[in-house]
C-alpha cells in the first residue's frame, strides 16, 4: 500500500513529452531469449532508442555479447563441448574460440543448478536455435538497420568483468573500441554509450578518447556477488559522486537506490538529485515485471521514473512497454 503514496501524490508540472531513452537490455529479453539476434531486432521493431549487449571477450579476443562469463545458463555448451568445464563444473567463455562459439545453441536462462527457467513465462527453455551474436554483427545490423528505417537507433555495451579478462591476459575495453574503431563510431547515424561497473576501465577510456564516448558508471550493491571488490555506499557519497562527475556521463544505478521509504510512503532518495547536481545523468536499470515490488504494476513503476522523476534514459527487458508509457500523457 505505502508504494501507493508517491504514484498518488505525484503531480506533474511539465508539459513536455517526456524524452527518456529507452534501452533495450539485453534485446527485448523478456519475449526472447536474451543477446540472441532475434532478441535485438525484436526490440528495434519494438522502438527501443538503445540495444544493450553486455560484452565478454571469446579465447581468440572477439567481443561477443553475453552476460556472464558462463555459458552454462545459457546455451547447451556441456551437450557439445563435454569434458571442457573447469574445476567448478562450469564453461567459460573466454576458454572457447569464437568458431567453437558458433557450434553453439543459445535459449531462455535457467537456473544451472536444477535446469529451471529463471523466469517461467518467458520463452520456452530450449525451444528454437539461437546463435552467438559477435558485437561487430550487432554494430552491422543496426547500422543496416537505421539506413532502411531511417531511424537512429544505437548501441550502449557493458563491458563486463575486466579485471577478470585482464587476469587472463585480455583487454575487454580496447578490444571493443577496436571494433568501433573499424567501423567509425560513434558516428552522426549510430551512437555509441559505454557502460562498466569498473571504475578504472572508464577512468582509462575518458584518458584515451577524450570526449568521445558518454560513459556511464554501473553502480551495484555490496551484497551481490562478485561486486564485493568496489566501496558501493562510498561511490553514492558525495566525495564519490564528484569523483565518478570527474571521469563518467551518468551513473547507471539499481532502480531501487532512486526510491526511498519513509513514513509517508515511497519518495525519491537524495541519491537523484546528488547525481543532478554534478551534471550527472541518470539510466537506472533493469524495469523488468518479474522484479517489480509487490503491488506495483512494470507500467506504473515506469511511469513513475518516465513522467515523474524524469530520468534521462532507463533500461528494460520490455522495450515495447516503456515506449507506450513515454507515448502516454502522464
Ligand atoms: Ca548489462
Amino acid at each position: 500500500m505505502r508504494w501507493m503514496v508517491l504514484f498518488m501524490a505525484a503531480t506533474v508540472s511539465a508539459t513536455a513529452l517526456a524524452d527518456t531513452r529507452i534501452i533495450a537490455h539485453r534485446g527485448a529479453s523478456a519475449h526472447l531469449p536474451e543477446h540472441t539476434m532475434a532478441a535485438y531486432l525484436l526490440a528495434y521493431g519494438q522502438g527501443a532508442d538503445f540495444l544493450e549487449p553486455d560484452l565478454v571477450l571469446t579465447r581468440d579476443g572477439v567481443p561477443v555479447a553475453l552476460h556472464d562469463r558462463t555459458l552454462d545458463a545459457t546455451s547447451d555448451v556441456a551437450q557439445v563441448f563435454p569434458g571442457r568445464a573447469r574445476d567448478d563444473g562450469l564453461h567459460y567463455a573466454i576458454d572457447f574460440t569464437l568458431a567453437e562459439l558458433e557450434r553453439l545453441n543459445f535459449g531462455e536462462r535457467v537456473e544451472p543448478e536444477t535446469g529451471q527457467a529463471r523466469y517461467p513465462d518467458r520463452w520456452p527453455v530450449g525451444q528454437g536455435r539461437f546463435g552467438i551474436v559477435t558485437l561487430e554483427a550487432l554494430v552491422e545490423t543496426t547500422r543496416s538497420l537505421n539506413r532502411s528505417t531511417g531511424r537512429r537507433v544505437g548501441l550502449y555495451p557493458e563491458l563486463k568483468f575486466p579485471s577478470f579478462h585482464r587476469d587472463h591476459g585480455q583487454d575487454i575495453a580496447a578490444a571493443v573500441v577496436a571494433v568501433l574503431d573499424r567501423h567509425a563510431l560513434p558516428s552522426d547515424d549510430l551512437p555509441v554509450w559505454i557502460q562498466c561497473f569498473e571504475p578504472e576501465t572508464l577512468r582509462d577510456l575518458r584518458d584515451a578518447h577524450g570526449d568521445r564516448f558518454t560513459l556511464i558508471q554501473l553502480l551495484a550493491e555490496r551484497e551481490w556477488a562478485g561486486y564485493e571488490d568496489v566501496d558501493w555506499d562510498a561511490m553514492w557519497a558525495a566525495d564519490g559522486l564528484d569523483a565518478v562527475a570527474a571521469y563518467a556521463d551518468g551513473v547507471g544505478p539499481p532502480l531501487a537506490r532512486l526510491l526511498e521509504r519513509t513514513d509517508d510512503g515511497v519518495v525519491p532518495s537524495v541519491h537523484l538529485q546528488a547525481a543532478r547536481e554534478r551534471g550527472l545523468v541518470v539510466h537506472p536499470f533493469t524495469f523488468r515485471r518479474e522484479s517489480m515490488p509487490e503491488g506495483v504494476t512494470l507500467e506504473a513503476m515506469l511511469g513513475l521514473f518516465i513522467h515523474e522523476l524524469r530520468v534521462e534514459a532507463l533500461f528494460t527487458d520490455h522495450p515495447g512497454v516503456a515506449v507506450a508509457v513515454r507515448a502516454q500523457a502522464p
